[in-house]
């Protein structure tokens, strides 16, 4: 009995290592959407068939194993439909396997479900809802093995090893879950924060350094057209010296809104750094590129930037434009090209966009 209860415990943290690693870029709890939930349900419904084909049979139609775990995992973790969808999988392999004779397990799942709906749903800590939900769960299979093996010599040499076993095991799972679905959640945040801007949610200048490195090889191959614009907030060292270093950062967040708002879906906007923001502009020859930077300028120039205060901001900015391969025909050189067309703009007045390939004024209020 104590080995295949050791298989069953083997399999249910294999299972839960398997299937964490897979889903790690997943969010996993009740809230997710009903598809997750049913393929959670069918998931967890699978290991708990496993569990049972490899569970202890003491006789024909009796199993010891852990499925109880599994109900509880997904009632807690999946909410009901996972449950509903686990325990029907459960049962229809039990009958499947065993015919009528198993209607006594069929019963003593239906009540696992309900408690473990009931304890589920309470407020209390997660590590309570679970041990309370084990325990009930346990004491409720001890009396049905007591009822299918009343009379058999082991009878009570089962219970005990079952009763200790169920109890470590459910722990055990409960901790190992945690760890994975944290370590899942802090694997998520760091893959995040590594390409994304904390402020504002666009790309850091890692993520663009990536993305333009790959956008400006696949252009070259494919000879399409990219189009590049640096922006830069007018004076905003005034900004921060009027309202404060906060309020500052309000308005680089809203400015982040109003450049993915004004730019195609499909373009790469970023935040290379302080108030500088880059977007790249894809298939686009300079003509199109022009009008999203006017575009971009003249919705930046109209904004008014609420503050949590009332106050309102409002701020310009200056656009560099450069274009693959108008305005240089070697890559490397475009960031340069973009970049001094900015410079071109803040010493020729500011609020307006200048395009790098000759560097002529184009537009400004
Ligand atoms: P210019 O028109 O020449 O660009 O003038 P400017 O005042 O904008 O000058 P500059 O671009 O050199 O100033 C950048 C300022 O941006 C300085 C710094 O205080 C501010 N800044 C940089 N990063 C942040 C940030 O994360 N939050 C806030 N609030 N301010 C920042
Ligand atoms: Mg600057
Ligand atoms: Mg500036």
């Amino acid at each position: 009995m104590i080995r295949d209860l050791l298989i069953n415990m083997s399999l249910l943290i294999s299972f839960i290592s398997i299937v964490s690693h897979i889903l790690k870029e997943k969010e996993i709890n009740t809230n997710t959407s009903l598809k997750v939930k049913v393929a959670g349900g069918l998931i967890t419904g699978l290991l708990g068939v496993t569990l049972i084909y490899f569970g202890f049979r003491p006789t024909d139609n009796t199993i010891i194993d852990f499925r109880n775990i599994v109900l509880t995992m997904s009632a807690i973790y999946g909410g009901p439909v996972a449950l509903l969808i686990c325990a029907l999988s459960i049962a229809l392999f039990r009958i499947a396997f065993f015919g009528v004779s198993s209607i006594s397990a069929i019963i003593i799942t239906a009540i696992i479900c309900a408690v473990d709906v009931l304890i589920s749903k309470q407020k209390l800590k997660m590590s309570t809802r679970w041990t309370i939900a084990a325990a009930i769960n346990t004491i409720a299979i001890n009396i049905n093995i007591w009822q299918l093996l009343k009379g058999n010599p082991r009878l009570w040499e089962m219970i005990v090893i079952y009763s200790f076993s169920s109890m470590f095991v459910s722990l055990v799972t409960y901790r190992y879950l945690n760890y994975s679905l944290t370590a899942n959640i802090l694997f998520r945040k760091l893959k995040s924060e590594s390409a994304n801007d904390y402020l504002t949610g666009l790309n850091n200048v890692r993520s663009f350094d990536q993305q333009f490195n790959q956008i400006m090889k696949t252009a070259t191959e494919k000879n399409e057209q990219v189009s590049l614009l640096m922006i830069d907030i007018d004076f905003f060292k005034k900004v921060n010296d009027t309202y404060g270093h906060h309020q500052g950062d309000i308005v680089l967040k809203e400015l982040g809104n109003i450049l993915t708002k004004n730019s195609r879906s499909f373009d790469i906007v970023s935040r290379n750094g302080g108030e500088e923001f880059t977007v790249i502009l894809l298939d686009c020859h300079i003509n199109q590129a022009l009008s999203i930077a006017e575009r971009i300028r003249t919705a930046v120039e109209k904004a008014e930037i609420l503050l949590p205060d009332r106050r309102i901001i409002k701020i310009t900015i200056s656009i560099g434009v450069a274009n693959y391969p108008e305005s240089s025909q070697q890559k490397e050189y475009l960031l340069e090209l973009a970049d001094s067309a900015l410079y071109q703009a803040k010493r020729t007045g500011r609020n307006k966009v200048v395009i790098a390939s000759n560097l002529t004024y184009c537009a400004s209020s």
